[in-house]
């Protein structure tokens, strides 16, 4: 009776964190080049953890108190490329419960950082692949729990609505001149935001299409073109966030309608070219989804066709200062935007249609 006790009091410490937070920002993307053509970010950087991880994180710890998974003292364990990471420590210091992060060396410094001032510890493994067993041994070794994000993120989250992310674009989108949007464009990190938003459109009878991009370093392309599951990849992706070096339970292949594959250094361009449409900083998977919808606004306002497009802000910038903003870092990493830019800058700005050189597939 006293674990009882203990399990509700951590549910309402959690519901009342939501309770005091407000929802995120829908921001309109003005284009006057593209007239009928409204752009819209959605904004999860204004989340009090700084992504759209703190909404997989709630789910995550609701599914775990309500399975009996985590009890009053669990040590919860999480694999991660940071910002769930982030997130989970978060709401694991709410409940005053030990969290240990497995991540792969590269994770940034300013990730790493916000995970210890949380109370977090972080295991680090030399390789991306080398984070789910890392994990499943710290969890056995201190008879914790291992969240395993890659394979709940998909089912913890209610994507029937309970003010989900697409529950909330299209509550937010309703006094607007095209109310229901063509498009929702994503990325896929465990596959549970692309999963939420193409479940809930079918469920609500929308027509609109989910599409994921994807960067260089991962398999989900390949994996949604081929439907060969035992794909895997060597190198971790530079686009912290998304991309997987194995396909992951959770990105529900048969739901989404395209993806298209974007290379890193657009990505990079995409993020820059955007601090300086809106003034404000996004991390690389913004940069992703932002190059990866350019193709199919340029279909669009060539089809003379209006209509709205969502693209989905991951995280703000702050925690890339030294790399995505940094040219040293840039530099170091081969990544170079330059070639993009100046299309990004032709087609948003003027008008002037380009060839993208992404790979699309629709399935
Ligand atoms: C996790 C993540 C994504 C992708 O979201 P999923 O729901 O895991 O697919 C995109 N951008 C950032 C920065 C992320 O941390």
């Amino acid at each position: 009776m006293a674990s009882r006790t203990w399990t509700i009091n951590a549910v309402r410490i959690i519901e009342a964190d939501f309770n005091r937070s407000a929802d995120t920002h829908l921001i309109p993307l003005p284009l006057p080049a593209l007239p009928g053509v409204h752009v819209y970010l959605k904004d999860e950087s204004s989340h009090p953890t700084g992504s759209l991880k703190h909404r997989l994180a709630r789910s995550l710890f609701l599914y775990a108190l309500a399975n009996g998974w985590i009890r009053e003292g669990t040590t919860v364990v999480e694999a991660s490329s940071g910002s769930t990471a982030v997130s989970e420590a978060y709401f694991a210091g709410l409940l005053g419960l030990p969290f240990v992060a497995v991540m792969p060396r590269a994770t940034s410094p300013e990730k790493i950082a916000a995970i210890e001032f949380y109370g977090g510890r972080c295991h680090f493994v030399e390789r991306a692949a080398q984070i789910y067993d890392a994990a499943v041994q710290l969890a056995a070794a201190s008879s914790g729990h291992y969240m395993d994000q890659f394979t709940y993120a998909e089912r913890a989250t209610d994507w029937r609505g309970n003010n989900n992310i697409a529950e909330s674009v299209f509550a937010q989108m309703a006094l607007e001149p095209h109310a229901e949007p063509r498009y929702i464009v994503c990325a896929a990190g465990t596959g549970g935001t692309p999963a939420t938003f193409t479940r809930y459109v079918r469920y609500r009878r929308h027509a609109t299409e989910v599409v994921v991009a994807d960067p260089e370093d991962s398999v989900f392309y390949d994996y949604y073109a081929s439907g060969d599951c035992t794909l895997t990849c060597e190198g971790a992706s530079r686009i912290e966030g998304i991309g997987r070096p194995r396909v992951e339970a959770s990105f529900i292949r048969e739901s989404i309608d395209a993806m298209v594959k974007v290379p890193d250094a657009a990505s990079i361009a995409a993020i820059h070219w955007l601090q300086r449409a809106i003034g404000r900083r996004a991390g690389g998977s913004t940069g992703t989804i932002l190059y990866g919808a350019l193709p199919l606004l340029q279909r669009m306002a060539q089809a003379g066709e209006s209509g709205s497009v969502v693209l989905v802000m991951c995280d703000g910038g702050e925690r890339y200062a030294h790399s995505y903003y940094d040219d040293d870092w840039l530099r170091s990493s081969g990544l170079d935007p330059s070639p993009y830019l100046p299309r990004i800058g032709a087609f948003l700005e003027r008008g002037v249609a380009q060839d993208w050189g992404v790979r699309e597939c629709r399935r």
